[in-house]
């Protein structure tokens, strides 16, 4: 059989079926699926390739899936640090949002998102913010996927005025992108304190009819939670949960404030959690229970958040937090494995986002999104626990080879479908826009 391309591998973690580990195999190439996974000594008999690449100090493992961010936040990196998510957004970034924001903020700072992405071995990433279009736009240019959820709030902003407005917006998007390969929808209704009970609920119809997914801020911090009792006379989940929104349908994102029985809700109802623990931490927001979520079969993803609260948009480090932080929070030290944290920032980002057919592992038929890693370095050898390694030892640096769909998107530190230079001189541009009395 004639393919396009043959990736042999010292290592491959396929992440489907659970907890593998292939050895000395590579992953097949066509028409920008995966069409198999096979032993290298079976290759000369079954496969003619166009290109072959040997990779014999590596580990092969899906692209991986940055559940929740802001990438043209990255322009905002350092800005407002340390203070707590209602100082920081009310009275610094979005009065500093609404001076500097327009289309070029969003390309050029979505642009240098994806570069710092996909140097980390991100593939696809869930992404809420202003121009939704020009976030679709950069991402096809770089090839890499994304899931635009476009932003829903109750009062203006550059991007709309009216909750209707955002939500007429969001359907235009979702029409344009409808079919693309590569640019995926949501509805992003920013947050249960910045969005009314009437446009919810339109979402939630909407949603329904379009099937895509709802990409929410819920129960980030304590403070949430006191005010939505002081408004609604009930916790921001109870409310939407009454207005029908727990859902498969919807990623909660942070999450840091859930009771038992909310977990259990969720759990049963089949709802998305998206942990962000560097920006939790950051914030001071609180913890998200994961251990627990997980128990009550709460699948849970994984993302950076913006580059303002994080201050990186490297996975690998979200992968080592989470599972250090899982066992901290549940007093467990069996908490999170470094399999299940794989898990979390590959296939199941790629089931909340609804895309779970198409990428999150390396099977048959999947489009051929995939990250190599180099072990051979001091801090991962000898190899004594590829995934392990991945997850508790490797550095983002060590990314050698990302393709997207099967196409080259990074090769041994060049970026190949994006122009560097031109990234980092966007970014300084910025530099002197920033006001310097609300930066720091
Ligand atoms: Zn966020």
């Amino acid at each position: 059989m004639k393919v396009d391309l043959i990736i042999k591998s010292k290592w491959i973690a396929p992440v489907i079926p659970k907890a593998t580990l292939l050895e000395d195999s590579a992953v097949i190439v066509k028409d920008k699926r995966i069409v198999d996974l096979c032993p290298q000594e079976e290759l000369k008999t079954q496969y003619i390739a166009e290109n072959t690449v040997h990779l014999s100090n590596h580990i092969l493992i899906p692209g991986l899936v940055n559940s929740h961010g802001h990438a043209a936040m990255a322009l905002l990196r350092g800005v407002a640090d340390d203070l707590s998510l209602n100082e920081w957004l009310e009275n610094r970034i979005w009065p500093i949002e609404q001076g500097i924001v327009n289309r070029d903020f969003v390309l050029e700072g979505t642009n240098l998102a994806i570069a710092e992405m996909i140097a980390s071995g991100t593939t696809c990433f869930a992404d809420m913010y202003f121009f939704p279009d020009e976030v679709a736009k950069a991402a096809i240019s770089a090839n890499i996927r994304v899931q635009t959820a476009s932003p829903i709030l109750d009062f203006s902003t550059i991007w709309a005025d009216t909750a209707d407005e955002y939500i007429l917006k969001a359907t235009k998007i979702h029409d344009q992108y409808r079919n693309d390969e590569l640019v995926y929808t949501a509805f992003g209704p920013h947050a249960p304190y910045s969005i009314s009970d009437e446009p919810l609920k339109k979402i939630r119809v909407l949603a329904d009819e379009l099937d895509i997914p709802i990409h929410m801020h819920i129960h980030e911090t304590k403070k949430e939670i006191e005010d939505s009792i002081a408004e609604f006379g009930c916790r921001p989940f109870e409310r939407l949960h009454n207005l029908g929104l727990i859902t498969p349908k919807l990623n909660s994102i942070h999450s840091t404030q859930l009771l038992s029985n909310e977990i259990s809700i969720m759990g049963a109802l089949g709802t998305n959690v998206i942990h962000c623990p560097s920006s939790n931490m950051k914030l001071a927001s609180g913890f998200c229970d994961v251990n627990s979520l997980i128990h009550q079969g709460v699948n849970v993803a994984l993302g950076t958040d913006g580059a303002a609260s994080n201050n990186s948009l490297n996975m690998f480090n979200e992968m080592r937090t989470a599972a250090l932080l899982a066992k901290a929070v549940s007093d467990d030290a069996a908490a999170l494995p470094s399999y299940q944290a794989l898990e979390m920032a590959t296939i199941n980002g790629a089931k909340a986002l609804g895309i779970d057919e198409l990428i999150g592992s390396l099977e048959p038929e999947k489009f051929a999104d995939i990250t190599a890693v180099s072990l051979n370095e001091c801090n991962t050898l000898p190899v004594n626990n590829p995934i392990s390694h991945l997850v508790y030892a490797a550095n983002s640096s060590q990314v050698t080879h990302v393709w997207v769909s099967g196409e080259s998107i990074y090769n041994e530190g060049v970026l190949i479908t994006m122009n560097k230079n031109q990234i980092l001189d966007s970014a300084l541009k910025w530099q002197d826009r920033i006001p310097k009395e609300l930066a720091l």
